[in-house]
C-alpha cells in the first residue's frame, strides 16, 4: 500500500479532533485524558493524528513541498497508534496506515531525519540499530549455560533484542527471562552473537526498505533453526514478529509470543509457581506494541462500493486496540505474592506511549523523555511505589525521565519481578 491508497481514509476524516483523547464515553476525568503525545507536546492541529493526515490530503491534492516546519511534524511523532484507536471508537477509517505511509514517502523523497539517518546507517553497517554498541551481541548471556539455537535442536527460540543485548544496563532483563525459562524446564535456546534485529523500528522510522531486508534476513536464520515457537521479551520485537512479519508474508507458521504471555502460560499450566512474597505496590505501563499496536494484522482485500459512502465489499474489518495482549502480563503481575496492582487512568489500547517510539528516542530525546514524564506522573498519581512494564524501550525511557526528576518511582520489568518471587 501506498499513500496514495488511503486517499478515501484521509477524505473520512472531519476534523474532530477525537484523536486527541481518550474517547468521550469512557474518559475519567480531565487529567490524563490526553493519548497522542505529539499534540500535547505542541499543541497544533497538524501535529495531530487528523492533522498529519489533512496534511497528507493536502500534499496528495497539491503537490508535495518539504519545509522544515512539515519535517518536524512528520518526525516528531511516536507512532504509537493511540490517534487511531480514538478515532476507530467512533469511525470506520484508517488513521496510523497513512500517517506511516507518510513517513515512508518523506523517506523515498530523501526528506529524512539525520538522526534517523545516523541510526538506518548503523543498521546497515552493523546489523543493530543501537549506536555505538560495542562488543559481542551474546556477550549478556555468558556464564548460563544456554543452548545455542544455531547448532542445537530445541523447542523455543528466546529472541532477546538490539537494546537489550547491547546495553550493559539492560541485561539484567535478558538474564531475569532466561533464568525463568530455565526454571521452568523449557527445552530453549538463543542465537547469540548470530542473532540479528529484527528491523521493527526501522519500519516505525519510515525506512520500509531497510526493515524488509533486515527482516528477510531475520527470518531465514530463524527458519534455519527449525523452531515452531518464538518467544522475545521486547514490546518492539514482538510487534515486528507477530505483526509486520505477517503483514508482509513473511512468518510462515512460526508462533510469535511475548515472554509475559509465555510466563502466563506456564504458570497456567504449573510450570511455574512465584512464590516468595515481594511487597511491591505497582502500577502497569501497556507497551504500545505489546497493547493496542501488538493486536494480529488482518489480511484484507476488498473494494470500495461506488458512491459517496466510505464502505467496502467484502465488508473491511478494522484493528481496534482491543485484541492487544492485555491480560497475560496482568495475570503475571497478579500471581506474584505480595504485589498490588494499581492501574492508571490510561490503561490497554488507550495507553500512553512511553515516548521511545517512532524513532523519537533518537531523533528528538527531550520530546521521548517529556512523553516519559507525563506517564511517570500518571504512576505516581495512583499511589504505586513502581512502574512495571514489559519492553526495555519502556524502562530505559522511564528511567532517563526519573534521572532528569525528582521522582523516587521505581522501575521494573515483569521478568524482574517474577525472578525476585521465584
Ligand atoms: S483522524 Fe479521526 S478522530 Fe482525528 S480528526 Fe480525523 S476523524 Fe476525527
Ligand atoms: S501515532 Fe501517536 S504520536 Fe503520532 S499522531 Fe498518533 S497518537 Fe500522536
Amino acid at each position: 500500500m501506498a499513500l496514495e491508497d488511503y486517499r478515501g481514509d484521509m477524505d473520512m476524516c472531519c476534523r474532530c479532533s477525537a484523536c486527541k483523547f481518550i474517547p468521550m464515553q469512557k474518559v475519567k476525568g480531565f487529567q490524563f485524558a490526553n493519548v497522542c503525545p505529539s499534540i500535547s507536546r505542541y499543541n497544533l492541529h497538524a501535529y495531530s493524528g487528523g492533522g498529519r493526515l489533512n496534511i497528507a490530503a493536502s500534499m496528495l491534492k497539491n503537490g508535495f513541498k518539504y519545509t522544515d516546519k512539515l519535517l518536524d511534524i512528520v518526525y516528531n511523532c511516536q507512532m504509537c497508534g493511540a490517534c487511531g484507536v480514538s478515532c476507530n471508537y467512533a469511525m470506520d477509517m484508517e488513521v496510523l496506515e497513512p500517517i506511516s505511509e507518510f513517513r515512508i514517502k518523506c523517506v523515498n523523497d530523501g526528506q529524512t531525519s539525520p538522526a534517523l539517518d545516523k541510526v538506518i546507517k548503523n543498521l546497515r553497517k552493523t546489523g543493530t540499530m543501537v549506536t555505538g554498541a560495542k562488543g559481542k551481541r551474546g556477550a549478556w548471556a555468558s556464564g548460563l549455560k544456554l543452548k545455542n539455537a544455531a547448532k542445537e535442536k530445541v523447542d523455543v527460540l528466546f529472541h532477546v533484542g538490539c537494546l537489550t543485548s547491547y546495553n550493559k544496563d539492560y541485561w539484567k532483563l535478558a538474564k531475569s527471562a532466561a533464568k525463568i525459562l530455565q526454571k521452568a524446564g523449557v527445552d530453549f535456546g538463543i542465537l547469540g552473537d548470530a542473532e540479528t534485529c529484527c528491523g521493527g523500528r526501522a519500519y516505525q522510522m519510515g525506512y520500509k526498505d531497510d526493515f524488509l531486508k533486515q527482516a528477510k534476513k531475520t527470518m531465514a536464520l530463524i527458519k534455519k533453526t527449525g523452531v515452531k515457537t518464538l518467544v522475545t521479551s521486547c514490546a518492539d520485537g514482538y510487534q515486528a514478529f507477530k505483526v509486520l512479519y505477517d503483514r508482509f508474508n513473511l512468518k510462515g507458521n512460526l508462533e510469535v509470543l511475548h515472554i509475559t504471555e509465555y510466563i502466563a502460560r506456564l504458570i497456567e499450566k504449573g510450570k511455574l509457581k512465584p512464590n516468595k512474597k515481594v511487597n511491591l505496590n505497582v502500577t502497569y505501563h501497556d507497551p504500545c506494541r505489546l497493547g493496542r499496536l501488538g493486536e494480529p494484522w488482518i489480511h484484507w482485500k476488498g473494494k470500495k462500493i461506488p458512491g459517496d459512502r466510505f464502505v467496502f465489499d467484502p465488508p473491511k474489518k478494522y484493528r481496534r486496540g482491543t485484541n492487544g495482549v492485555y491480560e497475560p502480563p496482568r495475570n503475571v503481575i497478579r500471581s506474584i505474592p505480595g504485589v498490588k496492582l494499581t492501574e492508571m487512568t490510561r490503561i490497554k489500547e488507550y495507553s500512553w506511549c512511553c515516548g521511545a517510539g517512532g524513532g523519537v528516542n533518537e531523533s528528538n530525546p527531550e520530546f521521548a523523555i517529556w512523553t516519559a514524564q507525563d506517564r511517570i506522573d500518571e504512576a505516581v498519581s495512583t499511589g504505586a511505589e513502581a512502574i512495571v512494564s514489559a519492553c526495555p524501550w519502556c524502562e530505559k525511557t522511564f528511567n532517563d525521565a526519573i534521572r532528569e526528576s525528582s521522582s523516587s518511582l521505581k522501575v521494573y520489568d515483569i521478568v524482574e519481578l517474577v525472578e525476585k518471587a521465584l
